[in-house]
């Protein structure tokens, strides 16, 4: 067994004492209420505290009213708020973990109550993030100092063992902080000593409110890769200054959200920005956090052993299994349901939903989603053995069914072992493995090869069948789609079927995209034919943009508004608008979108006792709705 002893050792932030070195950071959950702490939010919070986390920090907490809080966040700007957070603290105390809030403003001001908000910076400086905001009064500075550090006194009085200032990601302080955003020419813009002005106020003020030994932490960027924004040899001079001005703990980020560089994206090496927090820490003594795709225990413990960090910050890891902590201090490495940094989680709350994972059903509803022991133990099919149907399986039998899942190839994960193809996409291979795993530790029987017809489950006679057959790709009914140059993309990703050196692929969806991507890396030259106006279109918000940098990078030709009318052994003839062109190639990979395989459940509806159907033989989705529906209907039963 690995033995993790730097992980699991205690550690000081200023005079908190932590029991691990492992920080479940800030996240936005979506889960408060008219800005107050709700049921839901506090046993989100209380699962990640059974799960072994040193120290959990809330999501970005409001400290003024004046703000513009993305739907389901939590306020801090009013005494009014001090008995809802304090429950939160309370649940998480309860279960041995310390908490700490994350105080921070983002973009949007009123110039006063009931006032419209707009976008305000120090300086009316265009961003990528659109036209200028509105530069902020020094009345309105010395206002939010007073906001943030009345937060800080409020944060103690609810029982926080610790604040978290956000200084970070191009939000309001950081936008002080950058010499990229901040033109000021007043006493908070300028030099490095005047751009920290507003931070160093809020510091001092919070100190004077919450007490000078109250322990902070301060979330900074460590490099902002953003032109003319800070540097990491500028992010040090700042973290010195930190430490100065008493603050207790620097917590390490990357990048602002407008930068143009991929960040969190799963094709983001693991690890990939610790040696900011390596470089920070060698010119501090206080504790450093470091983050981003650190997804493995293993890893964290050699960033640890390795000297550099003191701590180690898990944000998506910890929504995907809240038990990581306790489940690698135990050697449990199998158990632990890994986060495939897939951003569903990050989709959910940029589009303003509440925080959903995709490979855990159960994030954000663990007081509804619990696995509760059947009342009686039934004879259970499950039919398919993609994410759907290993989840459904496992978790039916892990309540005391008796279960059998039957899989018509001679291996388990369905499109799950086509969406790991793509070099950048091998995280998803960790999903199939952890899916397999508890398959079989959860006692469910595993046929494999055996593609069984509604008659044969029939004769076997079960209490329950649960299909999960999943979707076949469309054939679009087009002149010359039956010709030897035309392959579909899951062949291509299976390798059943090569390909020429010329490709077009008809279709830019997901599978296109990475279907292109794939062949692309081989050598291939690839054009992508789209229909929309946008390639890429089904692909969420925080991943399609590294997407398409991936493509443009590899030279990929992207056509839109393509109406393809005819393929031929040299090519595809399109039209549009009502121009036609003919695109040239040796291979026509189709990638035009799968449907779902509802035949079984059509043929089995009236001969079983119960029947239930799940993920994308309902409607084709995603891994997300593929588990949760096995989850959901497995709990059922
Ligand atoms: C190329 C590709 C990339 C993708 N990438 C992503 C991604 O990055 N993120 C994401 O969220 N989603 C992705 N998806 C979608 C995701 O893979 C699917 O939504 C998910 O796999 C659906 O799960 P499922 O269990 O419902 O079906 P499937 O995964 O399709 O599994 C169905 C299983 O049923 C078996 N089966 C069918 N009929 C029978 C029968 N009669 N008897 C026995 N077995 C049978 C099949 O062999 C198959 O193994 C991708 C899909 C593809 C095709």
């Amino acid at each position: 067994m690995t033995e993790l002893k730097n992980l699991f050792q205690p550690i000081k932030v200023g005079k908190l004492e932590l029991k691990n070195r492992i920080v479940f950071l800030a996240v936005m959950t979506g889960y408060g209420d008219d800005d107050m702490v709700t049921e839901r939010l506090k046993t989100f919070y209380a699962e990640r505290a059974r799960g072994g986390a040193a120290l959990l920090t809330t999501g970005i907490i409001m400290p003024s009213s004046l703000g513009r809080p993305m739907p389901g966040m939590t306020g801090i700007y009013h005494d009014r708020f001090i008995p809802g957070l304090r429950q939160l603290t309370d649940v998480v105390h309860a279960q041995g973990a310390k908490i700490a809030a994350q105080i921070g403003l983002q973009y949007y001001r009123a110039k006063e109550e009931g006032a419209p908000t707009e976008e305000v910076a120090p300086s009316a400086v265009a961003t990528r993030r659109g036209p200028p905001p509105r530069a902020l009064t020094s009345e309105e500075i010395h206002q939010m100092v007073d906001e943030f550090s009345e937060g800080a006194r409020r944060a103690r009085d609810a029982g926080f063992d610790a604040i978290e200032f956000h200084c970070g990601i191009g939000y309001m302080i950081n936008r002080f902080l950058s010499p990229c955003t901040n033109k000021r020419t007043d006493e908070y813009g300028g030099s490095l000593e005047n751009r920290m002005r507003f931070l160093l106020e809020i510091i001092e003020s919070s100190k004077r409110k919450a007490g000078a030994d109250y322990p902070l932490i301060c979330r900074i960027s460590g490099d902002e890769f953003m032109e003319g924004g800070h540097t990491l040899e500028d992010s040090k001079k700042l973290a010195s200054i930190l430490e100065k001005a008493g603050v207790h703990c620097l917590s390490i980020q990357a990048g602002w959200h407008e930068c143009p560089r991929p960040l969190v994206h799963m094709s983001v090496p693991r690890g990939a920005f610790v040696y900011m927090a390596e470089e920070i820490k060698r010119v501090v003594d206080v504790p450093v956090v470091a983050a981003y795709r650190i997804n493995d225990p293993i890893l964290a413990e050699e960033i640890l052993t390795q000297g550099k960090a003191d701590l180690i910050g898990m944000a998506r890891p910890l929504i995907a299994d809240p038990e990581l902590p306790n489940k690698a201090r135990e050697g449990r490495f199998d158990d632990i349901r890994p986060c495939i940094a897939c951003g569903h989680c990050l989709d959910s709350a940029i589009e303003g939903n509440p925080t959903a994972c995709a490979v855990n059903a159960r994030a954000g509803r663990e007081a509804e989603y619990t696995i509760e022991p059947a009342k009686r133990s039934k004879k259970v099919f499950v039919i398919g053995g993609g994410p759907a149907g290993m989840e459904a399986a496992a978790v039916a039998a892990k309540r005391g069914h008796e279960v059998t899942l039957f899989e018509k190839m001679d291996r388990l994960g369905g499109n799950l072992l086509l969406a790991s193809v793509p070099s950048y996409k091998w995280e998803v291979s960790n999903l199939t493995k952890y899916l397999e795993t508890q398959l079989r530790k959860s006692g469910a029987k595993v046929k494999l090869g055996e593609e069984v017809s509604a008659k044969s489950i029939e004769e076997g006679k079960p209490e329950a069948v649960i299909v999960a057959t999943g979707a076949t790709p469309i054939i679009p009914d087009l002149p010359g789609v039956a010709g030897k140059n035309i392959v579909s993309a899951l062949e291509v990703l299976t390798g059943e079927k090569d390909v020429g050196q010329r490709v077009i692929v008809v279709g830019g969806g997901m599978v296109g995209c990475e279907t292109a991507d794939f062949l692309a890396e081989k050598g291939k030259e690839v054009t992508i034919l789209e229909m929309l106006e946008r390639v890429g279109a089904d692909i969420g918000r925080t991943t399609r943009w590294v997407v398409l940098r991936r493509l443009r990078k590899a030279g990929i030709r992207m056509e839109t508004k393509m109406n393809v009318v005819e393929i031929t052994d040299k090519g595809v003839r399109a039209s549009r608008e009502g121009a036609a062109e003919f695109f040239e190639g040796d291979s026509v990979v189709l990638a035009v979108g799968l449907k779902p395989n509802k035949e079984l459940t059509q043929k089995l509806e009236g001969k079983v006792a119960a029947l239930y159907s799940i993920g994308d033989c309902v409607e084709v989705q995603r891994i997300a709705q593929a588990i949760e529906g096995g989850f959901r209907i497995a709990r059922e039963i």
